[in-house]
């Protein structure tokens, strides 16, 4: 289990000391803190924190110290000047994050944003890359064009690496669900000197805790798990040294990539059933892999192979994924006929891009990855009842293997 404690951001300076030592000792949990870590940013007497639409704001008429004489800009976490620069609720999500995510959190309009963000801030001249989202792997591209951004698989780290460089390190890997060993690749670019960026969107807290294995950034796409209801798009990026977080904030006030008004209030609207959700689509993910697996032989004519962080065997997996296996798994059927069939025979599953939402998904890749498998299908595993979702599989898998 995962621990959090509480920041020094917090509240607890208006508490009596005492008690504010006691408070700020005592661990307080992963579901506690996304119902109530924002709670110091309180405006009004609202229970639920209200949606602001405006991009703008008065001027505190006892508050009039000129930019330029500001030290940072933290002081716009309590008088907000102009959304773009950040507003009462993305405040908030960044209050929640900083605690769930251990660390300094800046908030983004989307997971590229988040990751173009990382670039723009590390500024890296060799970026070392493996298998990771195909979006990421565009911006690598526009650097590459633009910048002469070198770029290196990850077996290239020894023969490349200099101090400065990125290694990007995406866990679980999209589309497959497997694992990579963090600490072995946080080695690895350490001893020449370069950062270690893990992209921990397939398993996000109480999964994985990317800082136990030595990582120096860690990036989310909110609009996956945490936002959970594919209705919004966000993204997150976590450092561990809080003036790298406001560089970052600073570089997004001109980036133009804050979390949008209407987007922010949905996220945190999702954040507070966040851990029920991942929990509840973990452990469904895991039965329908086991499912699939154990009865593999039934579906010789289909089923082709089954990758999940589940099935892999090195002992680094289970520690990595101890809150639980990553909810998205994929599976590659033996033509692209069947690919195209099999969405098309589920009952539960949409046939969609996209993953981390409450209602399952599964997507022929091809349809969007130029680089992919042509006889892939990835599966992301919503919180319906998994022995529907096993049945549902079960039957469209039963019915190409007779059509065969
Ligand atoms: C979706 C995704 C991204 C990009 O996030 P957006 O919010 O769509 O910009 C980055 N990395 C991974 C692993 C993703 O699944």
């Amino acid at each position: 289990m995962i621990r959090y404690t509480l920041n020094t951001r917090s509240h607890l300076l208006k508490v009596a000391p005492r008690v504010a030592r006691q408070l700020a000792t005592r661990p307080i949990h992963l579901s506690t803190t996304l119902i109530h870590g924002d709670d110091k940013d309180n405006r009004v007497s609202d229970v639920a924190p209200p949606i602001n639409v405006t991009t703008t704001f008065r001027y505190d008429p006892n508050d009039l110290i000129p930019w330029s004489e500001r030290e940072n800009l933290d002081f716009m976490d309590k008088t907000p000047i102009y959304s773009r620069l950040g507003h009462p609720n993305s405040t908030r999500l960044e209050s929640i994050f900083s605690e769930v995510l251990n660390g300094h959190a800046v908030i983004y309009s989307s997971g590229v944003s988040a990751f173009f963000a990382a670039m723009v801030h590390y500024n890296p001249k060799r970026l070392f890359m493996g298998q990771s989202y195909h979006g990421c792997r565009a911006i690598a591209n526009i650097l590459t064009r633009n910048y002469n951004v070198e770029q290196h698989p990850l077996e290239d780290i020894e023969k490349y690496a200099q101090k400065g460089d990125i290694v990007h390190l995406e866990t679980p890997v999209n589309p497959y669900g497997t694992s990579l060993d963090i600490s072995e690749f946080a080695r690895r670019a350490h001893a020449k000197g370069a950062l270690l960026c893990v992209d921990s969107t397939f398993a996000p807290p109480p999964l994985q805790d990317v800082w136990e294995f030595d990582a120096d950034i860690v990036m989310h796409s909110a609009t996956k798990y945490f936002g959970g209801h594919s209705d919004l798009l966000s993204g997150v990026l976590v450092v561990k040294d809080e003036d790298v977080a406001r560089q970052l904030r600073d570089d997004r006030i001109y980036l133009g990539t804050n979390v949008a008004n209407l987007e922010s209030y949905l996220l945190l609207r999702s954040l507070r059933t966040f851990k029920m959700r991942i929990e509840r689509q973990s452990e469904n993910a895991t039965k329908v892999v086991k499912f699939l697996n154990d009865n593999k032989g039934k579906f010789g004519n289909v089923l082709d192979k089954i990758y999940h962080s589940s099935l892999q065997t090195e002992p680094f997996v289970k520690k990595q994924l101890k809150g639980g296996y990553d909810p998205v798994f994929s599976i590659t059927l033996k033509n692209k006929e069947q690919c195209k069939k099999f969405p098309l025979l589920l009952k539960y599953f949409h046939h969609a891009t996209s993953l981390g939402g409450i209602e399952s998904l599964v997507e022929w890749r091809a349809m969007t990855d130029p680089y992919i498998d042509q006889t892939l299908i990835r599966i992301s595993i919503g919180c319906e009842d998994a022995d529907d979702l096993i049945n549902d599989l079960s039957a469209a898998l039963n019915k190409l293997q007779d059509t065969n």
